[in-house]
């Protein structure tokens, strides 16, 4: 590692429970719910909220309110709602709801792609280019997710080469970050560094974010490689909610009470009160059936329960 950023340095968390965490719930979160949890979430600091996805209700019934959540949203000065959307049709939606943000999600394996959205990579981009020209033309910003860049369920190994090729690709037709996203929780930081290594020939620092799972317990080990290395912009979900049902084996997300317990030891400015995120996650706990996964959420309820 080459050092990490000096303290007071500002870290983004992009908060994803509410739409890569809930998505992945049996449990049928209300719609009433779900705003008011968004709404903790900012109560908590967190600036930049992925609140739904504009897509299929047949294939993720879990989203199929995103329209009632963004316009029941209560709009706040700093705070950026954001939604995924997989093509025009999901854009309309997304436009005729308010969002001021999208993100496309295409992945860096063909056989993922395939099962996740249906379309090889190249015809996904075909589309997603066309769904960033029209958001950009509606004074939209554009995210840009890649799945699966350190690790395949149907391919196994994926490579980097091919990660950056992508990354260069969503850039390129306006995307102003790539999520480089470890989808099976499988990243170790001995990749994270050899993946960073080569992505940052493609896209600038400044233009990448990670979105990593706590599958194997690594979630926060890769967080502190990506910090050495400049990265400073982290996707993570309130109380660890969420997983990915396309993904087989893929458990919960990095926990955003994790990630800010990490953040805030070290002295980088995320903004975010740790113990109203707590209680944000704790609003939501009841409605799910099972307890959620994020060690700082289970310690720090059982300090306030002692
Ligand atoms: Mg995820």
């Amino acid at each position: 590692m080459t050092g990490l950023p000096p303290a007071g340095t500002a870290v983004r968390i992009v908060e994803v429970g509410p739409r890569d965490g809930l998505q992945n719930e049996r449990a049928a979160v209300s719609t009433g719910d779900k705003i008011a949890f968004v709404a903790r979430l900012a109560d908590a600091g967190l600036r930049a909220i992925e609140v739904g996805a504009f897509v299929s209700p047949r294939r993720v019934p879990q989203m199929a309110d995103a329209d009632a959540v963004v316009r029941g949203l209560p709009r706040r000065p700093g705070v950026t709602f954001s939604a995924l959307v997989p093509n025009l049709e999901g854009l309309e939606r997304a436009l005729a709801a308010g969002v001021p943000e999208v993100a496309i999600f295409a992945a860096a394996s063909e056989t993922f792609s395939r099962h996740n959205i249906n379309r090889g990579i190249d015809e996904s981009l075909a589309i997603y280019g066309e769904v960033a020209r029209a958001a950009l033309a509606a004074g939209v910003r554009v995210r840009g997710y890649l799945s699966t860049c350190f690790g395949c369920p149907y391919e196994g190994e994926v490579p980097e080469a091919r990660v950056v090729g992508l990354a260069d690709r969503l850039l390129a037709m306006g995307a102003y970050e790539v999520v480089l996203s470890d989808t099976i929780g499988i990243a170790h930081p001995g990749q994270v560094r050899s993946l960073l290594e080569q992505t940052r020939h493609a896209v600038p620092v400044g233009a990448t974010a990670l979105h990593f799972h706590d599958t194997r317990g690594t979630g926060l080990a890769n967080v502190l490689m990506a910090l050495s290395l400049g990265i400073t912009t982290f996707d993570a979900s309130a109380g660890g909610l969420g997983g990915c049902p396309f993904a087989p084996g893929a458990a919960g997300n990095l926990a955003t009470e994790d990630l800010v317990y990490l953040l805030d030891g070290l002295g980088l400015a995320t903004g975010v009160n740790l113990q109203a995120l707590v209680s944000a996650s704790a609003f939501l706990e009841p409605r799910l059936d099972h307890p959620l996964p994020s060690k700082v959420y289970q310690a720090e309820r059982r300090k306030r329960t002692a």
